[in-house]
């Protein structure tokens, strides 16, 4: 099955009892057994809940995979996967990491006696460097957030297996409609279902999809043991959303690019990063590991004035400020002062993030008004030619 096809049916059946086409929400925690033991497969929603189900089983199929496990949130999902290890395990992920993955291991699992390195995944030798006879998992995170640098995922999948180490790559920014790293052999992809897959700025969620039948038991296992499990609700609205994933997906990715290009040639406009665009250094990689670019684009202004990033963003009308990515509307982030701004500005410079570097998730509304609403933004600060 192609990819739309699948987006719509897959994981999906009309509802047994009365043929209802859209899964219901099963909004229970239990359910009636007809004596001790003797049920329908369902005995408690936080281990089983067939909306849950439903969704699990069409994530995975969108993945390729052979088993989806949804959680409580993206951080969850990695929550659990951080969980497998145990004290002395060493991890090696990316350095330009979603700011929550890194607090995550730095705070949560670094004093349970997990160790963490955070290496520039752009150059594969720095990965080959840093593995030791202790390491258990590398965690891979491409397009990286906010710098959109690629790393290239079967690389360091072929250096991983060759070592018996296992791979994770965080799929949130791409989705499963511009690469599968399943197919290239990672062990798991990890979703924050929030963002893309979600689709609407509606529902936190995440997820993880794999096809190891040990490693998914030992995952769902965790899910029901730790039990972040996502509501039967916020399942529908997935379902419900991952319907359109395709026909989101092309337009985020045809209205970015447009954008990209459109700033590339603005006077104000310094460094444009977008993986599209011929100049960005991971252009070719991109090219060939993903089916599209994506709909995520950072730019700096010229003359590198933090008051003028500001001023840019309190102007934008349609593009609402806020953090979070991947809906219909379109946002735009401040990294320095919003989600980066816990790492000091001597490190944030030294990783290439300027103060006026500005994030924008670009939605899918009418690429004229998005263009017209930048342009008056733009047009309010100083030429710096
Ligand atoms: C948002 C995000 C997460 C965390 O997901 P939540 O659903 O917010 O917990 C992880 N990775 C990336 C790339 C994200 O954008």
């Amino acid at each position: 099955m192609k990819f739309g096809t699948k987006a719509i049916h897959a994981g999906v059946e009309p509802d047994p009892t009365t043929g209802a086409i859209m899964t219901p929400i099963y909004q229970t925690s239990t359910y009636v057994q007809e004596s001790p033991g003797k049920h329908k497969g369902y005995e408690y929603s936080r281990t089983h809940n067939p909306t849950r189900t439903a969704l699990q089983k069409a994530l995975a199929a969108l993945e390729n995979g052979k088993h989806g496990i949804c959680y409580a949130s993206g951080l969850a999902a990695t929550d659990a996967v951080l969980k497998l290890f145990r004290p002395g395990d060493e991890i090696i992920a990316t350095n330009d990491l979603y700011g929550g993955t890194y607090r995550i291991m730095r705070k949560v699992f670094e004093p349970f006696g997990l160790k963490f390195q955070f290496v520039d995944m752009t150059d594969v030798e720095k990965v080959r460097a840093a593995i030791t006879e202790h390491t258990k998992m590398i965690w891979i995170e491409t397009p990286t957030n906010p710098l959109l640098k690629i790393i290239d995922i079967e690389a360091v999948v072929t250096l991983a297996r060759a070592e018996n180490i296992m791979t994770v790559v965080d799929n949130t920014f791409a989705t499963p409609y511009l690469q599968n790293p399943l197919d290239v052999g990672a062990d798991v992809v990890m979703h924050s279902v929030t963002k893309y897959l979600g689709g609407h700025s509606d529902t936190v969620m995440g997820a993880l999809v794999l096809n190891d039948d040990d490693l998914a038991a030992q995952l769902a296992f965790i899910q029901n043991a730790s039990g972040a499990v996502p509501g039967p609700q916020d399942c529908f609205l997935v379902l419900r959303g991952l319907k359109t994933l395709h026909i989101r997906m092309q337009r985020h990715c045809e209205n970015a690019a447009k954008i990209a290009q459109w700033l590339h040639e603005h006077p104000k406009v310094g460094k444009v990063f977008y993986p599209g665009l011929p100049t960005h250094t991971g252009h070719d990689l991109a090219t060939r590991q993903m089916r599209g670019y994506g709909g995520m684009v950072s730019f700096e202004l010229k003359g590198d004035v933090y008051e003028e990033a500001v001023i840019v963003m309190e102007s934008l009308q349609v593009f609402s400020l806020g953090e979070s990515l991947g809906g219909v509307e379109s946002l735009c982030t401040h990294p320095a002062s919003m989600t980066h701004a816990s790492i000091p500005k001597e490190e944030r410079l030294k990783a290439g993030l300027k103060d006026t570097l500005i994030r924008l998730s670009v939605g899918i509304e009418d690429i004229e008004d998005l263009i017209d609403d930048l342009n008056q933004a733009i047009e309010k600060v100083e030429s710096h030619g």
